[in-house]
């Protein structure tokens, strides 16, 4: 038909929340892909440590525009003359309810095929946790109820867990490389959850946002492969490191009272995590609403990263980092812990 393989543009997508875990992953994933790629980046709060990856993304091809989604009528003019077609929001838990003013805006502009509202987690009109975990929880679904009404097209994301340890009273876990000197077990260490790797939440959203078959659905990241209890985890991690680690059991009743000392967002945390671990909120249905979608049905052929893997990258940067590991190693050969470990920001 005269045109040359290179000629095919991909979806022209804008990321909000690029700066942050999830936004960041997506935000490669759409690069990797060739979309034509929009973030979203509030200007008052760049930092030094923001500035070089704003550099690196837009090295990259991205296109950098500065504002807020709270600024309805920006975000309006923004899509309109971008001519926007896909709106991945991953806005933090502080901002799930600000998502109404971009829905108005998407709305108004009405060049946008697909919005991916900040979900990225569980299935939040299936599970229910304890507060102060319920309140984002319901913030979530009143903004799917909002999307719904104002007839966006939508695709919702359930990627269950992120593949690294699942620490409870952290802000976020992929932050953290796993413990070097205790594993904390929630219950009895036996409840299972999908622990999916950074890269593949954004590999699978990206995959998922101009695919007909997920056009408004809830797709769910359920791969049988990175199905694991945290006993598994911990067993898993203790390969890892070449020695075994003390293991200390976090009730269920430790969780709640984390949950009830409503920190924010340590209590949130803790809550999602009493859901995940006691609840068995991942596990506990099935998927078999007209609206269920399972990522690993959709893409047969796409592996998903392991655990091992992941885990594997962790020790690899734990030996290459001095603050984390006291090295040289011991007479055994294996790593000498520090007794707390410090963030470890990948
Ligand atoms: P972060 O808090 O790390 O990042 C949020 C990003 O959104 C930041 O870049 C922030 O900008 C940006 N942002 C916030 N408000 C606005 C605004 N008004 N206008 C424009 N940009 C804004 O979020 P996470 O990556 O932790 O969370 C994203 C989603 O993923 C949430 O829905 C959360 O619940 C979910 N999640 C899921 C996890 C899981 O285990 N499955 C774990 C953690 C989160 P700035 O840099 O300026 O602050």
């Amino acid at each position: 038909n005269g045109h040359s393989p290179n000629a095919w543009e991909g979806s022209r997508v804008m990321i909000i929340g690029s700066m942050g875990f999830i936004g960041g992953v997506i935000a490669e994933a759409s690069l990797e892909c060739g979309h034509p790629t929009y973030l979203l980046i509030r200007p008052e709060l760049a930092s030094l440590s923001k500035a070089s990856t704003i550099k690196s993304l837009q090295h990259r091809g991205a296109t950098t525009i500065y504002g807020s989604i709270k600024d309805q009528d920006l975000m309006e003019k923004v899509i309109r003359e971008h001519k926007i077609e896909i709106v991945i929001s991953a806005v933090g838990g502080a901002s799930i309810a600000d998502q109404v003013k971009l829905v108005n805006a998407i709305k108004a502009a009405g060049t946008v095929k697909r919005f991916l509202p900040s979900e990225f987690g569980h299935d939040i009109d299936r599970a229910d946790p304890v507060e102060p975990g319920l309140t984002m929880y319901k913030e979530k679904r009143q903004v799917r109820r909002y999307i719904e009404e104002a007839g966006i097209p939508y695709t919702y994301i359930c990627c269950n867990s992120i593949a690294a340890w699942p620490y409870h009273d952290n802000t976020h876990p992929a932050d953290v490389p796993p413990p070097l000197d205790r594993l904390q077990i929630y219950g009895d260490g036996t409840v299972k959850a999908y622990f999916v790797a950074g890269s593949d939440i954004g590999k699978f959203t990206i995959k998922s946002i101009d695919d007909n078959r997920t056009l408004n659905k809830t797709v769910h990241f359920r791969p049988p492969s990175n199905l694991l209890s945290t006993n598994e985890l911990a067993t898993l991690w203790e390969e890892k490191l070449g020695y075994k680690l003390p293991r200390v059991t976090i009730t269920e009743d430790d969780l709640l009272a984390a949950a009830r000392e409503m920190r924010i967002p340590q209590s949130i945390v803790a809550a999602i995590t009493h859901d995940i671990f006691i609840n068995s909120c991942q596990i506990n249905y099935s998927m078999d609403q007209p609206n269920d979608v399972d990522v690993c049905s959709l893409y047969p052929e796409l592996p998903f990263r392991t655990v091992d893997e992941c885990f594997n990258d962790f020790a690899v940067k734990m030996i290459s980092n001095p603050k984390l590991v006291n090295k040289p190693a011991n007479k055994n050969g294996t790593m000498m812990p520090n007794p707390k470990p410090e963030a470890l920001f990948i």
